[in-house]
């Protein structure tokens, strides 16, 4: 199949097929990976090097903790707050799009937040610009979210947050680029488009922000529970962490971050090429200086139009093509571990498409 889901999303089929080979029998050992205590030697082994691999394909500075956690980026919503937003203190938040959305009510659950610069009057087709955020100096964060799945847009360079700790929410977007992690206080991503499974949630968190929180916050939702016991404080998801690594490899010997950059930045242009040469045929959603690299959302003339392209690409062997339901049209999700033939595939078909139905 040409998998181009939103996620959980395609997988290097290297990875799996590598995976299923230690599936039963992980190296020698007798058992399965799934099957060993969390704190004996083996997986130990697995885990630590995972976080290596994740610190050096991220070039992630001294000074920061990197956690395996559960309960996905939508846990993250609420745990930022309950850890990082102190009573009578403001946090401060660019409504992006659908998820920024999400994060923002979570937030709201917990204290007072505020919008430093929204793009909701332009249905989200696009990124603010750095000039227009607009957040008081003293707020506790600024949250931005740095691919907005659902709409297809996403921020081209991050601002300069000064004492205020920038946040990001990565979880579409981690590791198709280069970025600078300095310039962040977290980030965090689910690891079920760019890193591997669902199951595990990755946090980079500056060290002075692991502290014991200021108000009542349940254990496993308290960031200092599983920086102090790196991320072994209950069980982790043993397997998801595995596969992670495994991706992380793929990732490294593919280039690593500059190198999925550039093979992203060839299949994105593959795609907005065919749009843009459509004569309106195709149109893309996101404006031009917010297009994603990640998910390359589009609409046509008609909502038949659309359900036929569905119908006749999903027969073709295309899956995962409709739009979120929110926005409509056409999605195509192309993360790191979307090989080029399926994205060269998947413009043949637009054009083939558009010969075939255009008026
Ligand atoms: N943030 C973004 C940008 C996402 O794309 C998603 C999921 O698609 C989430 C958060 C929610 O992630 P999870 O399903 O891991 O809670």
């Amino acid at each position: 199949a040409y998998n181009f889901n939103a996620g959980p999303a395609a997988l290097p089929l290297d990875v799996l097929q590598k995976v299923q080979g230690q599936f039963v029998e992980f190296e020698n050992s007798g058992m399965s990976l799934m099957e060993m205590s969390h704190r004996g030697a083996i997986y130990e082994k697995v885990h630590f090097e995972t976080e290596s691999l994740l610190r050096e394909l991220l070039s992630i500075p001294e000074g920061y903790k990197v956690l395996f956690l559960q309960g996905g980026a939508s846990t993250q919503f609420a745990m930022i707050p309950m850890n990082l937003l102190r009573p009578g203190a403001t946090a401060s938040f660019v409504a992006t799009g659908s998820w920024a959305t999400k994060a923002i009510q979570e937030a709201k659950l917990f204290g007072e937040t505020a919008i430093a610069a929204s793009s909701e009057s332009d249905s989200y087709k696009r990124i603010p610009s750095i000039g227009e955020l607009n957040y008081a100096p003293d707020s506790a964060y600024l949250h931005i979210t740095s691919n907005e799945t659902i709409e297809g847009t996403q921020w081209s360079e991050f601002p300069d947050t000064g004492n205020v700790p920038l946040i990001g929410d990565m979880s579409s977007d981690i590791l198709c680029r280069p970025i600078d992690v300095s310039k962040f206080a977290v980030i965090y991503a689910g690891a079920q488009k760019n890193l591997g499974p669902s199951g595990v949630t990755i946090v980079i968190i500056r060290e002075e922000l692991v502290a014991k929180p200021s108000t009542t916050v349940p254990t496993m939702l308290r960031y200092d529970t599983h920086a102090k016991n790196d991320s072994l404080y209950n069980t982790p998801p043993t397997f998801a962490i595995y596969m992670m690594g495994e991706v992380l490899k793929w990732i490294k010997s593919n280039g690593g971050a500059a190198g999925m950059e550039a093979i992203n930045r060839e299949k994105a242009a593959l795609l907005y090429d065919t749009i843009d040469g459509s004569n309106g045929f195709y149109k893309g959603f996101a404006e031009l200086g917010s297009r994603s690299l990640m998910n390359v959302t589009f609409t046509m003339q008609s909502k038949e139009l659309e359900a036929q392209f569905i119908k006749e690409s999903e027969a073709q062997g295309f899956v995962g093509l409709k739009g979120h339901r929110s926005v409509g049209g056409l999605r195509a999700s192309i993360y790191n571990a979307v090989p080029l033939e399926s994205v060269r595939a998947l413009a043949d078909f637009m054009r083939d498409f558009q010969n075939r139905n255009a008026q």
